[in-house]
């Protein structure tokens, strides 16, 4: 006669590693790890997760948003969700890690709450999220939009080559989009939603911490730039007579570089690149007439994002009049900081403590599912740190030890949340 086992005794690290790898085989084999959304290896993968969700006593469905979804009932049959997943789809040439460990560490929540027969009080649901990354559409996080009613009809139109709208792609995985006109939950429709993430940085492996209790997700403003000088002979044009473009961005990216580093703290991130630049006439024997450049500010600190650009342009004015030059600036888009729900996270910790595993409040650079979860529910995410803090590249890995703590810390903060009363919003 077996004793009776905790769900977290029933946890088997084992058995998530080996998901891991079994999922991040559904590649295309000559570009590891590429599982594009709405590709034909992509549909494969799913099945497979379908099988893996049902494995692990979930019952399972699409929504109109081309989400998968398994769901196990809870003991209050009309208690609201808590809700855990993140996304199985990846950019080109990207991770082993990203996205599927959220999604196959709730399947192994559920799989343990199963096998252990400890039911919640409130259904769980572990989601697949549809392409989180950017697909071919041009639209990222797409299940999670539709889940918050976040995707436009603009965004639905959207067409790829050979491929016809992102509606007709969503429709193909088993979606509606024509019930995506209105939000498929609204605020209070969820009890809460934890996601679980490797870190995509370097901050826990630097620091030899396990677990990251991330407590914002980063704004993000993008300026289209160009800056304005004089297309000239390379030789025969004396260096006092020049309009260099060029000259006047390289001041530009040397001061935000500046900038940006001065103005981080312990409260505050801030981040600025420029990442794309483009010359004319872009040849060596002239001098550079037009440059056209992308400033991006990521922060998670609503001023910074609001003002930094603005701040950054009038300084740089009359240095850049002065070389004869003239500064265009244009903001192209402006996301704000998502602040994740602060008895979330404060649970979250609380649950990496009681389990002995040491933790680190983190604001999270990169953008997730959870940011648009976080707009209608009490929200969270736990970071694991991966190797080196490289993400989106082949080389991405994490460790077991840190997989199995990720895990068991989502598996408590889960039953954690399940017992408790959030403040109203
Ligand atoms: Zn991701």
């Amino acid at each position: 006669m077996s004793h009776t086992l905790t769900a977290m005794q029933a946890l088997s690290s084992q058995r998530l590693w080996q998901r891991l790898e079994t999922l991040s085989t559904f590649t295309d084999p000559d570009r590891p790890w590429t599982r594009r959304a709405f590709s034909p290896r992509f549909m494969a993968s799913r099945e497979w997760l379908t099988e893996q969700m049902q494995q692990a006593g979930l019952s399972v469905r699409i929504d109109s948003g081309g989400n998968l979804i398994g769901r196990l009932e809870g003991t209050q049959p009309h208690a609201k969700p808590i809700m855990t997943g993140s996304h199985s789809d990846t950019v080109f040439d990207g991770g082993r890690y990203d996205g599927i460990l959220g999604v196959l560490a709730g399947i192994e929540v559920a799989h343990a709450l199963h096998d252990s027969n400890q039911q919640l009080e409130h259904p769980f649901e572990v989601v697949d999220f549809l392409s989180e990354e950017p697909s071919d559409f041009g639209v990222s996080c797409v299940g999670s939009r539709a889940m918050v009613g976040a995707l436009s009809a603009d965004m639905l139109a959207q067409r790829a080559s050979g491929a016809g709208t992102l509606a007709e792609a969503i429709t193909l995985v088993g979606g509606d989009p024509t019930q995506l006109t209105q939000p498929l939950y609204s605020s209070g429709d969820l009890h809460a939603f934890v996601e679980l993430h490797i870190e995509q940085g370097p901050v826990l492996e630097r620091q030899d911490i396990p677990i990251g209790v991330v407590t914002d997700l980063v704004g993000i403003r993008r300026f289209r730039v160009v800056i304005t000088g004089q297309p000239d002979h390379s030789g025969t044009t004396p260096m006092d007579h020049r309009k260099d473009a060029l000259v006047g961005a390289a001041i530009l990216i040397q001061a935000t570089q500046q900038k940006a580093i001065q103005m981080n703290s312990e409260q505050r991130y801030v981040v600025s690149t420029v990442g794309y630049l483009s010359v004319m006439p872009n040849s060596s024997n002239a001098v550079p007439g037009k440059v056209e450049l992308m400033l991006e500010i990521r922060s998670n600190e609503d001023h910074v994002v609001e003002h930094y650009g603005e701040q950054l342009f009038s300084m740089l004015q009359p240095e850049l009049q002065a070389l004869g030059l003239q500064l265009h600036t244009e903001s192209v888009s402006h996301g704000k900081p998502t602040r994740f729900d602060a008895e979330v996270v404060d649970r979250i910790e609380h649950s990496a403590g009681v389990l002995g595993y040491p933790s680190l409040r983190l604001p999270s650079g990169a953008g997730h599912d959870a940011v648009y979860l976080a707009g209608i529910a009490p929200a969270g995410m736990v970071f694991i740190p991966c190797l080196n803090g490289r993400s989106h590249c082949p080389e991405e890995g994490i460790q077991l030890a840190h997989m199995e703590a990720g895990l068991k810390v989502l598996l408590q903060s889960i039953q954690t949340i399940d017992q408790h009363v959030f403040n109203q919003k």
